[in-house]
């Protein structure tokens, strides 16, 4: 029976790095012998003209029925007003609520023939290689909120259970690898970070008591982060800590571009998408780069669809491609030769089929 894979590729460069990713899965079905049957929908400012919902009711249905969703990426100046009933942003809110997906995994490795394209010293980046576990469903974007013309506030709650489940999936995700934990929070100043702090020493001690744990302030981490980002295994922090660390652990990689994430709950089911946006300033230029969709890609392989040998081969190509020299606007460095975006879809898929 076909895996059944939802497609949700939104707005902006969504539209045009999903195409990318679907040419490298079709790929890999054809090479090595499955069969995924692609069901696309809408979401995001796309959903908002065509339906009047940031995510309407039959992408509902199609997430429910789908074995794993392919994002691309929601949002565009067209839908920014605040003011307005629906923005995209919501769409994606939704989507995750609709999924229970309740962990953002986002691995962020260096890569040698991308070290020019990172701001940091190349001694800095070498080895580097980190997951960081970012808790998708609390913390202050989903507080209550309140605004009057001269005074605004976020409230940002947690409970132990949310906290304790994004730990367990943090320290068994270490223990696949070098053991290492590092909690983020700001447990001298929030009484949430003070619970997540206690709620992590516990739970560690009790359960993972092999594992190397560590806490860190956030500010000390956004510091450390740069220097000395090869000490770094797991990163487990709270909503807003990890989107913020995440975008700034992109820069050791060099690109936004070059990210995968995935989305997960306790089923093998997960949403995958690249950590970037939708990239208004240059959606339909045809250079984005489409790699962190097809790392995503090769994430949704491996953890929803149990195809690790395929997953590994979409990462390789992408690499050898990479270290090839081939390279859109974004990861270009003296010496390399640019490609658009569908280019580089061309060329990994061409990787795949000689491998
Ligand atoms: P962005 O990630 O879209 O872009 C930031 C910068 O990185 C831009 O200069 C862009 O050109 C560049 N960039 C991003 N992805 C790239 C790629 N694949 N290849 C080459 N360059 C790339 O962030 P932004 O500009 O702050 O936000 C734009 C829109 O995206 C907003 O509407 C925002 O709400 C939305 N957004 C959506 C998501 C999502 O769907 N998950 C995430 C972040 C932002």
């Amino acid at each position: 029976m076909a895996a059944v894979i939802g497609v949700l590729p939104g707005d902006g460069i969504g539209t045009e790095v999903v195409a990318e990713a679907l040419r490298v899965l079709e790929a890999v079905a054809a090479r090595y012998g499955h069969r995924f049957e692609f069901r696309r929908g809408l979401i995001g400012g796309a959903a908002i003209d065509a339906t009047g919902a940031a995510f309407p009711e039959e992408t509902r249905r199609l997430v429910r029925d789908a074995r794993a969703v392919l994002l691309g990426a929601v949002g565009g100046p067209k839908w920014s007003d605040p003011a307005a009933k629906q923005r995209p942003e919501q769409g994606l809110l939704d989507l995750r609520a609709a999924m229970g997906v309740y962990a953002n995994v986002r691995p962020v490795r260096t890569h040698e023939s991308l070290y020019a394209a990172s701001p940091l010293r190349p001694e800095r980046l070498k080895g580097v290689d980190i997951v960081v576990l970012r808790e998708l469903t609390g913390g202050i974007y989903f507080g209550a909120k309140s605004r009057t013309a001269d005074s605004a506030s976020d409230s940002c709650s947690y409970t132990r259970a949310e906290i304790e489940r994004l730990l367990r999936m943090g320290a068994r995700i270490a223990r696949q690898r070098r053991r290492k934990v590092t909690s983020v929070d700001k447990a001298n100043v929030l009484e949430t970070s003070r619970l997540w702090r206690s709620v992590a020493i516990e739970l560690f001690a009790r359960e993972f008591p092999d594992l190397a744990v560590e806490h860190l302030l956030v500010d000390a981490a956004a510091m450390h982060l740069l220097s000395r980002p090869g000490d770094f295994d797991v990163i487990v922090t709270e909503n807003m800590f990890g989107d913020i660390l995440t975008d700034e652990a992109s820069m050791l990689v060099g690109s936004m571009g070059m990210l995968p994430s995935a989305s997960l709950n306790d089923s093998n089911g997960g949403l995958y998408e690249p950590i970037h946006g939708s990239a208004p300033d240059i959606a339909g230029r045809g250079i984005a780069n489409p790699c962190g969709t097809i790392l995503s890609a090769a994430m949704m392989l491996r953890h929803s669809l149990g195809l690790e040998r395929e997953a590994a081969l979409v990462e390789d190509a992408v690499f050898a491609v990479v270290d090839a020299g081939l390279r859109t606007r974004d990861i270009a460095a003296p010496g390399t030769r640019d490609c658009t975006t569908a280019g580089m879809g061309d060329a990994i898929v061409a990787r795949l089929n000689a491998g």
